[in-house]
This record gives structure tokens, C-alpha cells and sequence, in this order.
């Protein structure tokens, strides 16, 4: 049996993410400053409260819980009628108070858990061990031997949210992430910007051989800002430990950070255990009510998630999961989708087709995202019923759509004021082909000697002739009476 050989058994990672989501409301969580400083100087958008002045007092940004509270609904959590604040105690020079406001035991929700589709149509269940609101603190940086600090991002507001061991390959970590960031972008709790720091991700990484529950001492990556740097910092990672381990090697609880220049880990220091933070009650702020009133208004909006809509759209609609991913990757996208569809009394694949190949090329090119197009669903679904009934062809159509896009106008006035009618008039359509087989004498000596394949040649003449506006079908039997 192989299995009695221990170093043929195969290992299995498991992996947690703790992630940092950067809110995006206007003003920071403890004072008015000007949340988000991605674009301004060092030290531009800060105060006495942010600074950590004495005597100055915070109060607390209702927004920031409110937005808490969304993301806690969106993951499945249960939002707590009571939360606190408490204070984290740690020294750095980029925190000016000496300590971190952030929630420790009675935290804004508790649970949790997100189903994300694996590429093999199954899912896995990533629970969430946590998830509460703090405020972040400033940057430090090295520059011509000097420490530079920017006080700029000392209390900005931040949910911090940690899965539990549940992720099992380098893959499923890259997956969750990208999941979490269309979550945080859909439901408008955060731009969810990896390289601008609005969503950060530390990974916790150990091995188990297959079959086993156990967790092993683990190791925890840090300072991964883009969801490919987390997903080879954890396949690096992993390779190492299973070599470790291999060579009879105790794996140490190490924090390793991720160089993106040289694409490897170096380890940072061992370790901070919880018991160094000293927590207390935040004796400055009061405790969070939540009761049902604000609950209910808050959550009074709250969407049809992604994955919900991603998983309706395949089973309603029919479409392929191909389309659903496409179409549910943003939700101003997707809710152009079904405006199109209520539009259209047709196959919805059709519609499918023409966003992905046509609007979402328009889109593209235009940088804008689908709410704002001039072409309106209902548009769109107008030209695609005037290409069914036979009243303009498809390539009139494609244009018609930047047409209307630019102008503003709808569909059939464009049709009726540039005369865009495909001709299906027989005898119309019979005269050019005439003209073009007069035209053409060596294509015709050369298709009646047998070149079929000219036929296209004659077909596209005919088009061109007549401004893209003929029935082709018609066109192709007219000519091919004329040249037997
Ligand atoms: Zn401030």
C-alpha cells in the first residue's frame, strides 16, 4: 500500500486570507478628512482627530457602518444589534495615537461565508471568521536614508475580513479574491483597487497531508498587491513548505513578505501573538446600536448579488456559464443585460450575442461603463427585432447601434431618415446583378470554367452597389440564375 510510505503521500495546502477593504465613503471613519488620498500629496487631508492629538475626541462615521453593514449581509453574516470599539496598542511610527481603533470581541457581525463556483461547476464554502471595522493608519517610507511618514491614510475606514481555512490551492485563493473584489464593487462598498490599497490580502499558508484535518503551524504572507502576485506568492509558498517537509524539516510560523521585483518571499520577523496588543474598550466612543429601523433602511436597496444573478441567468435564461460569468461581471452591465431582455420578446441568447460581441466593444473602446451609454436597452433591443423581421440586415444593424449611440436618436427614425431599408425588392436587386455580371467578364468566364468560389465575389458587388442595404439571400439566387 503506498499510504504506509510516508513520504509518497500526497499534501494538501490550507490556505486563509485575511483581507483588508478600504471603504469608499467621502470622509475618513473618525473625523472629516477627506477619505481617500490616493491622488493628493503626503499629508494633505489631516486633523487633530487623525493625528492623534491630545484632548481631541472621535465620532464615529455613520456611513462607514453602514457600508459595514452591507458587506456583512452581502457575506452572509449576522449583523450584530450591538458592536464596540476597542483599542488595539502597538507602537509604530506610522500610527500616531500609539493604538489602532478597531473591534475585538463584540464585533459589527459574526459568521459568514461565500460560495464561490470552482472551474469544475462545484463550489467551495469559504467561511468568515471575522469581519469588523477599524481604521487604518499611515504609511511609512525609506528615502535617502530618511524615514518618511504620511499621516494621509491614519484613519481612513477599513473592514477587515478573515476566511477560514477552507481555500486548497493557490488557484481557489486567486478565485475567492476575485469574487470578493466583483462583490465589493457590485454592492458599492468599495472600489476594491488592489494596486490603489482599497482591498489588501494577507495569506495564511500550511500543509496537511490529504485526508487529515489537523492544521499545521502555518506561515503568513504579506504585502501581495494584485490578485496574480497572491496567487504565485502561494504556489511559491507552497512548494517550499512541501520541500520542507520532504527534507524532515520543521515548518516555523514565519512572516514572509512578497518582493514582486524578484518574485520570491523574505522572511520579516516571527510572529506577534494576540496578547501583545493589550485590547481595551475605546472609552471615547460609544457602543454601536443597530437596531431593526436603521437595519431595514440601510438594507432597503440591497441587490440581487452576483453569484445569485450569475446562477438565475443559466438556469432561467438558459445561457451558457460562459455568457452568465461575462454578463454578471459588473452590475451596470448586467442590469443592461435584462432591461435588453424584458425589451426583447426573443431568444435571450440573442441578446447575449449582440452585447458581448457589439456593446461590449462600444464599451470598451468608450471607457464608459454600461449606464452611461446613449444606446439604451431598449435600443438595443429594437434593432436587434428590426434585423429579425428582415427589415435591415446584420451589418446595418452593427452600425445602427453606433449610430444611435451617437445621436441619441432611436433605431427606426434612423432606418426611415437614411433610407438603411434592406432592399428586398426583387426586381431592384435583379437590375444590379445584371450590372455587375456585364461588369465583370473575366470573373464570369472564370466562375463558369468552374471557379464556384467567385460567387462571393458577385454577391459583394452587388452589396457594395447597392450601400450594404440587400437582401444577400436574394442576391445570391438572382446571380446564380443568371450564371448557370
Ligand atoms: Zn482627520
Amino acid at each position: 500500500m503506498e499510504s504506509t510510505h510516508k513520504f509518497s503521500m500526497e499534501y494538501e495546502a490550507v490556505i486563509g486570507l485575511e483581507t483588508h477593504i478600504q471603504l469608499n465613503t467621502q470622509t475618513k471613519i473618525f473625523c472629516s478628512c477627506k477619505a481617500d488620498s490616493w491622488y493628493d500629496g503626503p499629508n494633505t487631508n489631516i486633523c487633530p482627530v487623525c493625528c492623534g492629538m491630545p484632548g481631541v475626541l472621535p465620532v464615529l462615521n455613520k456611513r462607514a457602518v453602514e457600508k459595514g453593514v452591507v458587506l456583512a449581509r452581502a457575506m452572509n453574516a449576522d449583523i450584530q444589534p450591538v458592536s464596540f470599539f476597542d483599542r488595539k496598542n502597538y507602537f509604530y511610527p506610522d500610527l500616531p495615537k500609539g493604538y489602532q481603533i478597531t473591534q475585538y470581541d463584540r464585533s459589527l457581525a459574526k459568521g459568514g461565508y461565500m460560495d464561490v463556483p470552482q472551474a469544475d461547476g462545484s463550489y467551495r464554502r469559504v467561511t468568515i471568521w471575522k469581519l469588523h471595522l477599524e481604521e487604518d493608519a499611515g504609511k511609512t517610507r525609506n528615502e535617502m536614508g530618511q524615514r518618511m511618514i504620511d499621516f494621509n491614510r491614519c484613519g481612513v475606514p477599513l473592514i477587515e475580513m478573515v476566511t477560514g481555512p477552507d481555500l486548497h490551492s493557490a488557484d481557489e485563493a486567486a478565485n475567492y479574491l476575485t469574487r470578493l473584489r466583483q462583490l465589493l464593487r457590485w454592492i458599492g462598498v468599495s472600489e476594491a483597487d488592489m494596486e490603489k490599497g482599497h482591498l489588501r490580502c494577507d495569506a495564511n499558508v500550511s500543509l496537511r497531508h490529504k485526508g487529515e484535518t489537523i492544521l499545521n503551524t502555518k506561515t503568513e504572507i504579506k504585502n501581495v498587491n494584485s490578485i496574480e502576485a497572491v496567487r504565485t506568492a502561494i504556489e511559491t509558498e507552497i512548494i517550499r513548505q512541501t520541500r520542507d517537509y520532504e527534507n524532515g524539516q520543521r515548518i516555523e510560523a514565519w512572516t514572509l513578505e512578497w518582493d514582486e521585483d524578484s518574485q520570491s518571499l523574505k522572511k520579516m520577523r516571527s510572529k506577534e501573538t494576540e496578547a501583545d496588543y493589550r485590547y481595551f474598550r475605546e472609552p471615547d466612543l460609544l457602543p454601536v446600536f443597530m437596531d431593526d429601523a436603521w437595519k431595514d433602511a440601510i438594507l432597503v436597496d440591497f441587490p440581487e448579488l452576483p453569484l445569485a444573478r450569475r446562477d438565475r441567468f443559466i438556469s432561467e435564461y438558459g445561457l451558457p456559464e460562459y455568457d452568465a460569468d461575462i454578463l454578471t461581471s459588473e452590475r451596470s452591465l448586467s442590469d443592461y443585460f435584462m432591461a435588453a431582455v424584458q425589451a426583447y420578446p426573443g431568444d435571450v441568447k440573442r441578446v447575449s450575442n449582440w452585447l458581448m460581441n457589439d456593446v461590449l466593444r462600444m464599451l470598451k473602446e468608450s471607457g464608459k461603463n454600461a449606464s452611461e451609454l446613449v444606446l439604451k436597452p431598449a435600443y438595443l433591443a429594437e434593432i436587434i427585432k428590426l434585423v429579425d423581421a428582415n427589415t435591415i440586415n446584420t451589418n446595418t444593424g452593427k452600425d445602427l447601434l453606433i449610430k444611435v449611440n451617437e445621436t441619441g436618436k432611436s433605431p427606426a427614425e434612423i432606418v426611415q431618415a437614411e433610407g438603411l431599408a434592406k432592399v428586398s425588392d426583387d426586381s431592384a436587386i435583379r437590375q444590379v446583378a445584371e450590372q455587375v455580371i456585364a461588369e465583370s467578364p473575366k470573373e464570369v468566364g472564370a466562375y463558369k470554367s468552374g471557379k464556384l468560389g467567385l460567387m462571393g465575389f458577385f454577391v459583394g458587388q452587388v452589396m457594395k452597389k447597392m450601400g450594404g442595404k440587400a437582401d444577400a439571400q436574394l442576391a445570391r439566387t438572382a446571380l446564380e440564375e443568371m450564371l448557370k
